[in-house]
């Protein structure tokens, strides 16, 4: 899977920013309600999830806080200093 896309990275960054609170099996990211389990993957309530069928930033910072190792990685990606974030 393709995590580390140009949307993403943005995203991921907004995901940073945002606290996620858990009620039960979902979690409540600013106005949005996510799942981050389900088929076929999180969902989350905003629009940029249900017409991107991408991770959105709520989804992400949900993630973020399920210590998600694909998105840890793709965090440590976005913010290590390197060749991939010095590419001319
Ligand atoms: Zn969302």
């Amino acid at each position: 899977m393709e995590l580390v896309t140009a949307h993403v990275r943005t995203r991921l960054r907004k995901a940073l920013a945002l606290d996620a609170v858990r009620d039960g099996d979902a979690w409540h990211v600013g106005d949005h309600l996510v799942h981050p389990t389900g088929d076929p993957g999180a969902q989350c309530s905003c629009p940029d999830h249900r017409y991107r069928r991408e991770p959105c930033k709520h989804v992400l910072a949900v993630r973020l806080a399920l210590r998600d190792p694909a998105t840890l990685d793709a965090l440590r990606v976005l913010l290590a200093p390197g060749p991939a974030s010095r590419a001319p």
